[in-house]
């Protein structure tokens, strides 16, 4: 992988996860076997970058062996950190920060919401690098 944005739902098809988009109500999205095998539900009424961390974030459930989504604070903290480093990878962060500065940038790059880019940012102590959070 050598530039942003990070192809996320081709890396969990990849890994054998189904994406389907559904109206899931008040869910972000959640994983699930059926017949088939694994799926991702993703919630078809949020946004792109929402989507996108959805699918990181379920994927990120499947690769730890947990069971599902929504029922242990310590396994949705796990999964969110899973989906920040899938979508913004630290190398590739560094990279687009020698040349982007603004909190909007970085995140339209990464194609993350810009709530999800300053979390990673803080978590990296990098975000004393920014010159603005526009
Ligand atoms: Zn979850």
């Amino acid at each position: 992988m050598t530039a942003p944005p990070v192809d996320v739902e081709a890396i969990a098809v990849r890994e054998g996860m189904r994406i389907v988009r559904v109206d899931l109500g008040a869910l972000e999205g959640r994983m699930r076997e059926d017949d088939d095998g694994w799926l991702i539900e993703v919630n078809c009424d949020r946004s792109l970058t929402s989507q996108r961390f959805s699918v990181g974030h379920e994927l990120g459930h499947r690769k730890m062996g947990h069971l599902g989504c929504g029922t242990d604070a310590k396994q949705e903290r796990e999964a969110n950190l899973f989906a920040a480093e899938l979508l913004m990878p630290l190398a590739l962060l560094k990279k687009a920060m020698a040349k982007h500065r603004s909190l909007g940038d970085l995140a339209r790059l990464f194609q993350v919401s810009k709530e999800a880019m300053q979390i990673k940012l803080q978590e990296q102590g990098m975000l004393l690098q920014l010159t603005s959070f526009d």
